[in-house]
């Protein structure tokens, strides 16, 4: 249904990443027939499934977005948050809820992660106010540490929404971060920050630019709903990467800050916080 790709996720997209491929050999064995249900739910949610890798609870697609096992199957809230983020009947899809980040001392120079935090409060718009906090059990978001010899630079868990009764439903910012220090001592300011800011939007929702390499797009589903990688209103969709410069691109660890968010991140990151299309 490319014409209905009106309301399409941005931004979505592969892991083309030769930087971003994820060591297999720590895959955790599964049984065959859950691998493929789990393939068949992150199919229908339009994520690429030729390199998935279930760890226990969590499932990685796409080298660095993490989803849950134990919440892909729930019907509502459900796990995949991209979805049209529109007005229906005088309401709104979904609002992000404000929220809170700690920086983990697993993490070295925190300075760097609040600068990549700093660029996304500066395009988000003001009724979400992100706020640093210096306790963790305060925290909805939570930056870590850890060690592994891989081309990943980091991860980040998707985020969930919570349907309200009789209220605007909202998105539930992703609980992690996780930053792999083996790559991150070897960033620098700039690399950091891009860094940061590329996971947080896959913690608020955004998929990956370049997303055409290999996920399918929304296509009506059973019961009428519609699943699949949605495009952001108004952004360039043609081609594999139609914003080569996005922070969002896939594969892109490694990549320094530039000229930071493009007019089509912008567009994402209000589009998915609030459903404004700008
Ligand atoms: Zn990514």
């Amino acid at each position: 249904m490319r014409t209905r790709i009106l309301f399409l996720a941005v931004i979505a997209s592969t892991a083309i990443s030769q930087s971003c491929k994820k060591d297999n050999a720590a895959m955790v064995p599964t049984e065959q027939d859950e691998v493929s249900t789990v393939n068949s739910a992150l199919a229908q949610l339009g994520f690429d499934t030729t390199s998935v890798i279930i760890k226990g609870d969590n499932i990685f697609v796409e080298d660095d977005i993490v989803l849950k096992k134990s919440e892909l199957f729930k019907t509502q809230p459900r796990q995949a948050v991209i979805q049209p983020n529109t007005l229906f009947s005088g309401i709104w899809a979904y609002r992000l809820r404000s929220f809170t980040y700690f920086i983990s001392n697993s993490l070295g120079n925190h300075r760097h992660v609040a600068a990549g935090m700093d660029e996304l409060r500066r395009v988000m718009p003001n009724n979400v106010v992100i706020t640093r906090v210096y306790n963790e059990a305060a925290a909805d978001l939570v930056f870590r540490g850890y060690n592994e010899v891989s081309t990943i630079c980091g991860f980040a868990s998707w985020p969930t929404i919570t349907l309200t009764p009789s209220a605007i439903s909202e998105m539930i910012v992703g609980e992690s971060v996780h930053i792999n220090l083996h790559n991150w001592r070897d960033l620098n300011e700039s690399q950091r920050k891009a860094l940061i800011a590329h996971e947080v939007g896959h913690a608020i929702g955004i998929r990956h630019t370049n997303w055409r390499a290999g996920e399918q797009e929304a296509t009506p589903g059973p019961g009428g709903a519609t699943y699949g990688a949605y495009t952001v209103p108004n952004t360039n969709n043609t081609g594999t990467n139609p914003d080569p410069s996005s922070i969002f691109n896939g594969g892109s660890c490694g990549r320094s800050w530039g000229g930071g968010f493009t007019e089509n991140d912008r567009r994402a990151i209000v589009y998915v916080s609030i459903g404004l299309t700008i």
